[in-house]
């Protein structure tokens, strides 16, 4: 299994201010080898078109969304997923086909749903997808915000953006998965420690914590690796700095475009 960065950052980048071969960070996202999506935000597209790879998003046939957000879920963007790739499906809670209805009335129906419970192994498109409840709410009372564990060939992902620490139901689901490689939201940076939005999303302290403990009980598999997603522009300095502040706790950020082989 291969991920692909497409978007690394916080609702606080402005897809406006973005100039070609600057540091900038997208809405975060990531795709799993060329068919699984993770978050189908704004920016997607744009990562495509810029990037030099404009045929990146055109084999994706699944998209497992987290929350339905505006910065990971973007109704226009899954429609033109729908309309351009045979078979898409989109999977997740049923507060993405709320929302959508709600944007896009009835050209929503082109738009094939299927509702992802918390704790089912679901097979999309040869991954084993489970979801599990996040630290996160949004303005939709009944949406369950989720993280995901994605597996396929022995090889374990876990993906966690948006989540405040690891809720405990899920602490016990995945702790004896021998997870390979953990993507750990890091909203909050050296700017932002002890921040009210810490009950939402993880400060850098927090990251840090999660990962001594990881540590300390060898948690997961022997090789596993930490990343991060789903920085805010205000509140981290520049990547360079943000990396090198991590490696100091073996955590890597990761930046639009990394790819990795789980
Ligand atoms: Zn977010
Ligand atoms: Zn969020």
């Amino acid at each position: 299994m291969k991920i692909t960065f497409l978007g690394t950052g916080a609702a606080d980048w402005d897809i406006k201010t973005y100039v070609h071969g600057e540091e900038f960070r997208r809405y975060s996202s990531a795709l799993v080898d060329t068919e699984l999506l993770i978050d189908a935000g704004p920016h997607i597209y744009h990562f495509a078109e810029n990037e030099g790879c404009p045929e990146i998003l055109s084999q994706v046939k699944n998209a497992i969304i987290t929350h339905s957000h505006w910065d990971h879920f973007s109704p226009k963007t899954i429609l033109r997923l729908a309309e351009n790739n045979p078979g898409f499906t989109l999977w997740g809670d049923s507060a993405c086909l709320r929302a959508l209805q709600e944007v896009l009335g009835e050209a929503a129906a082109v738009i094939n749903f299927v509702e992802l419970p918390i704790g089912e192994t679901h097979d999309i498109g040869g991954y084993n997808v489970t979801a599990w409840p996040a630290s996160h709410i949004t303005r939709d009372p009944q949406e369950e915000s989720r993280v995901y564990i994605i597996e396929k060939d022995e090889r374990i992902l876990f993906y966690g953006c948006d989540s405040a620490w690891i809720p405990s139901r899920t602490w016990n689901a995945i702790m004896r998965l021998k997870i390979n490689l953990m993507v750990l939201e890091c909203t909050c940076g050296e700017f932002a420690i002890n921040d009210w939005r810490s009950f939402d999303h993880n400060d850098i302290k927090m990251v840090e914590n999660m990962v001594d403990v990881f540590r300390k009980y060898k948690y997961f598999a022997e090789d596993v690796r930490f990343v991060t997603s789903h920085m805010a522009r205000e509140l981290h300095p520049d990547h360079a700095t943000v990396a090198q502040s991590m490696a100091a706790f073996g955590v890597q950020p990761a930046y639009d475009g990394l790819e990795l082989e789980v």
